[in-house]
């Protein structure tokens, strides 16, 4: 079988970390199967839409890396991939429904939906429509429909099964009976189709053969499995990922704008960090890893290692996947990644040795936006700051160890952390002092704190200059 996985968000918002989790299994399991990953847009509902919706999710998608084989921007073989655009898809579907008698006109009005409803009122079970319509003679209903009377089209559910069994490679074996199943409507009065019609109808005609959604849709199936049904097409692969709550157990809301794709991006989380997290998200590995990279997630995901309960976001441990993400980078590649978000206005310093302020301060950072959080280590207020370095040359003791040191950084031919870090310690030996000793002062000097990054490091970044001004005014 040709795997072909969808991803089918509505352009309501920008996408957050519970629904996009949907799109990142389905572009792995594409991925994995050597299948083809599809996007469509569902955008039906104009009420719905917002502006630039469409925009925000392909940017989102973009920034994670999960791009797309078929879609609304670069089209394909089965397209187009906008629902607002394929009503005539729906409409030639709708047509063999008709003439087969597996959907019908219904005329019942609101108000006589309503009254229905109230006389059938036992208070217990769900109100559905009595299919009413469905025994309207068929010269009557080509009457009326033929003289403009409003009406829906309903699907008329076969009375000849029981039950509507569906196997959710998640969720198991799940058993609906079809007497708890109304007619439901395909096409509303006013034209428009409805969720569970457009999404059948899209999947058959695109060869869908896996649909990975949230368990939110898991009450929707049955009604598209009878659609599947109805239309002779084989059911797709069905699997329910599992609820995502917010951090405090709550479900998803607005309001936790951090967990929104695009806020990640602009704190500097790594694509791949961020869907390594997600991956987690109801997933795990059969080594219960953790920390992997896009093509060990491509290698190992499968619906199998997918759990049935809830999961929570946890920002915790969203950064420790992140910082892991991050220890993985090359210093070249992790400097180019920092660099954009450093707050130049504050830091105009930082990028003189860049590389080196990186590789100073790399192994504290979670995200490369966490930079800023940092660089006052390297570049203190430098009106404090002088004040300190005299203050901590005016013991004799001290004094000594710092000026030997700087009379070897002095004549150091080259300018590099495992050099620096020798030149430190040679000047230590000169005048018998290592250790605390030793260092202590000298990062005191440099940063103002004994404790800190690797001297040979915080040298590098620094730079002969400044690290040299900044000897002087300790040992002046
Ligand atoms: N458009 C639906 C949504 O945004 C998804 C439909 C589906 O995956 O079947 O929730």
């Amino acid at each position: 079988m040709t795997v072909r996985t969808r991803f089918a968000p509505s352009p309501t918002g920008r996408l957050h970390l519970g629904n996009v989790r949907a799109a990142a299994f389905n572009w792995l399991l594409a991925k994995h199967h050597g299948g083809s990953f599809v996007l469509r847009i569902e955008d039906t509902d104009a009420d719905r839409n917002v502006a630039g919706g469409e925009e925000a999710i392909l940017e989102d998608l973009s920034w994670l890396g999960l791009d797309w084989d078929e879609g609304p921007d670069i089209g394909g073989e089965y397209g187009p991939y906008r629902q607002s655009v394929r009503d005539n898809h729906y409409l030639a579907t709708i047509q063999g429904l008709l003439e087969r008698d597996a959907a019908y006109a219904c005329f019942c009005t609101t108000e006589q939906l309503a009254a229905e409803a109230e006389e059938y009122d036992d208070g217990r079970t769900a109100q559905r429509y009595s299919g009413k319509c469905r025994n309207i003679e068929i010269d009557e209903r080509f009457e009326r429909v033929s003289a403009g009377e409003a009406h829906c089209i309903r699907i008329a559910v076969p009375e000849d099964i029981q039950s509507i069994n569906i196997k959710d490679e998640i969720f198991g074996s799940i058993s609906f009976a079809t007497n708890e199943i109304e007619d439901f409507v395909v096409q509303r009065t006013d034209g428009r189709f409805t969720y569970n019609f457009a999404v059948v109808v899209d999947d058959i005609g695109m060869e869908i053969s896996h649909v990975i959604r949230g368990v939110g849709h898991l009450s929707n199936t049955p009604k598209q499995a009878i659609l599947f049904d109805v239309l002779s097409a084989p059911r797709p692969v069905f699997g329910h990922l599992p609820t995502v709550l917010g951090a405090d157990g709550k479900k998803l809301s607005k309001r936790l704008g951090a967990t929104a794709v695009a806020e990640l991006r602009a704190q500097g989380f790594p694509p791949d960090a961020v869907l390594n997290y997600l991956s987690l998200l109801g997933w795990s590995h059969p080594e219960e890893k953790e920390v992997l990279t896009r093509s060990d997630l491509i290698g190992a995901i499968g619906l199998e290692r997918v759990g049935k309960s809830d999961t929570q976001l946890d920002e915790e441990k969203l950064r420790w996947v992140s910082s892991r993400h991050l220890g993985m980078e090359e210093l070249q590649e992790i400097a180019d990644h920092v660099r954009p978000f450093v707050d130049t206005g504050m830091f105009p310093e930082a990028l003189t040795n860049f590389q080196a302020t990186v590789d100073a301060l790399r192994t504290r950072l979670s995200t490369y936006g966490d930079i800023n959080e940092h660089l006052e280590v390297l570049y203190p207020d430098e009106g404090d700051a002088e004040e300190k370095r005299q203050g901590i040359g005016s013991d004799p003791e001290v004094r000594k160890v710092l000026t030997a040191v700087q009379k070897r950084l002095i004549i150091l031919p080259a300018w590099d952390p495992e050099a620096l870090d020798q030149a430190v310690r040679a000047g230590g030996k000169d005048v018998e002092a290592r250790g605390a000793a030793l260092f202590h002062p000298v990062r005191k000097l440099l940063i103002g704190s004994e404790k800190g990054p690797d001297l040979g490091k915080i040298l590098a970044a620094l730079g002969r200059p400044e690290a040299l001004r900044r000897f002087d005014q300790g040992c002046s």
